[in-house]
């Protein structure tokens, strides 16, 4: 969601005459963005911003801006007076406040300023900034933004605010240009993806907005995230399993394993409704891959209750654990309401539990694709290795010559490891 935030600030200031620099010491203008989901990336943001001052200091012109989360939605806020040397503030997926204080600083053409302010409202016709064009293969574009579940541990609602859903012909409208600029692969972005719509009852439901979506030329894959479990239901399913573009990939949390943690944590579910879903989303597409996210630790998280979360992964055996130890954010109902009793070094022991199983599994997985052939679209160059993925979301290295950037090709798998396999071009008549 930031990269997608961030590309969209880019682009706007583009059209005020700015360009990227790769040097903080050469911007003139420097834009933070910043994640607070957990107190660890707070701290993050914190840090990056106190190395700021100094920059600030020895050059009083340039422009500071701070962006994101620890903004969040609310007025008055509190970090103004905390760091002065911030010339502005903006809130998440929001590049107008920036956008403003340039043109109202600087010397612009009123056209300048018009395509600016457009770029800035976000309403669909992206240009991608000039750094990325021509390089980027994968898009995002957020399709939801805020939340309005409020899952006890989670401080998202109250700093994206409520959930609001775009109009597709602004979703579309961005998938075309990002197409039509080399874009292969689009990712829908929301908190609940899946609850797409729900609170526009005149716009399409996900599932046909990715029908729509795939109705693009020169857009080859479609992913979306995240999902909630209460909100894949069987047309978003069938959307998955029928739409050729649409990649069997499905980014489903499930936060614990425990019954009596999930209602702590106001999932609205249970294990076993997660099971069955799990069983539901594999019969419905065969080979599909399934990530989930887990929290070890959250308040009155028992070690029995734990094993339940690691016998649940044991079992289900899925594609990719996106693992966090509880962090308490303020505000939020299990801050205010619950103890964080699970020491720090237990935490870390079922981080690191869930991490080996985790390993285990996904070595499994892997090497189920060893001397397979599979289609991989390529995203960028590393080193001398190219970097591409397969519709399951599993990272493929090919070393080769050929320029590979944007193409989809097949590539028999040579090597497999816990996090990546390595493969070569099968010989086409290309
Ligand atoms: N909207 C998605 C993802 C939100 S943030 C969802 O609802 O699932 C990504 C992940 O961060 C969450 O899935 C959760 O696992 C983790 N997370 C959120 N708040 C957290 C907290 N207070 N402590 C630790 N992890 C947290």
């Amino acid at each position: 969601m930031n990269v997608a935030d961030s590309e969209r600030v880019a682009s706007a200031l583009e059209h005020l005459g700015y360009e990227y620099s790769p040097q903080i010491e050469k911007a003139d203008v420097i834009v933070l963005n910043t994640c607070v989901v957990r107190q660890s990336a707070e701290e993050k943001a914190y840090g990056r911003l106190t190395t700021l001052l100094p920059v600030k200091r020895a050059r009083p012109d340039v422009v500071i801006n701070l962006m994101g989360c620890l903004v969040g939605i609310k007025e008055n806020n509190p970090l103004h007076k905390r760091f002065p040397y911030v010339d502005v503030f903006s809130p998440p997926s929001d590049p107008a406040p920036l956008v403003e204080f340039l043109i109202s600083r600087g010397d612009h053409r009123q056209e300048e300023i018009e395509t600016a302010r457009r770029y800035a409202l976000m309403d669909g016709d992206l240009l991608l900034p000039n750094f990325s064009q021509g390089k980027q293969v994968i898009g995002w574009i957020p399709i939801v933004y805020g939340c309005s579940h409020a899952c006890a541990y989670c401080i998202i609602p109250y700093k994206r605010g409520i959930e609001r859903s775009r109009p597709p012909e602004e979703i579309l409208k961005e998938a075309n240009s990002l197409a039509s600029q080399g874009v292969k692969e689009v990712t829908l972005l929301g908190q609940i993806v899946d609850r797409y719509g729900k609170d526009r009852p005149e716009y399409p439901s996900l599932a046909s907005l990715l029908a729509q979506t795939s109705e693009i030329e020169g857009i080859e894959r479609i992913r979306f995230l995240t999902s909630h479990p209460n909100w894949m239901n069987d047309e978003l399913l069938e959307a998955v399993a029928t739409l050729p573009k649409v990649m069997p990939h499905i980014e489903i949390p499930n936060q614990a394993g425990d019954d009596e943690v999930l209602a702590n944590m106001r999932r609205g579910y249970t294990a076993d409704q997660y099971r069955r879903l799990v069983e539901k989303i594999r019969n419905r597409i065969p080979g599909v891959s399934i990530a989930t996210d887990i929290i070890v630790g959250f308040p009155g998280e028992t070690d029995a209750q734990f094993q339940h979360t690691y016998d649940l992964l044991a079992e289900l055996k899925l594609d990719m654990v996106h693992l966090a130890r509880y962090s308490p954010r303020k505000g939020t109902v299990s801050q205010r309401t619950m103890a964080d009793d699970v020491p720090n070094d237990e935490k870390w022991r079922r981080f690191r539990a869930i991490e080996k199983l985790q390993e285990a599994v996904q070595r499994e997985i892997y090497a189920s694709y060893q001397d397979r052939t599979v289609p991989i679209l390529f995203e960028e160059k590393l080193k001398k290795r190219w970097k591409g993925r397969t519709p399951t979301n599993k990272l493929v290295f090919v070393e080769t010559e050929r320029d590979l950037l944007g193409r989809v090709l097949p590539v028999r798998i040579t090597w497999t490891g816990p996090w990546s396999a390595r493969g070569e071009l099968v010989e086409n008549k290309e």
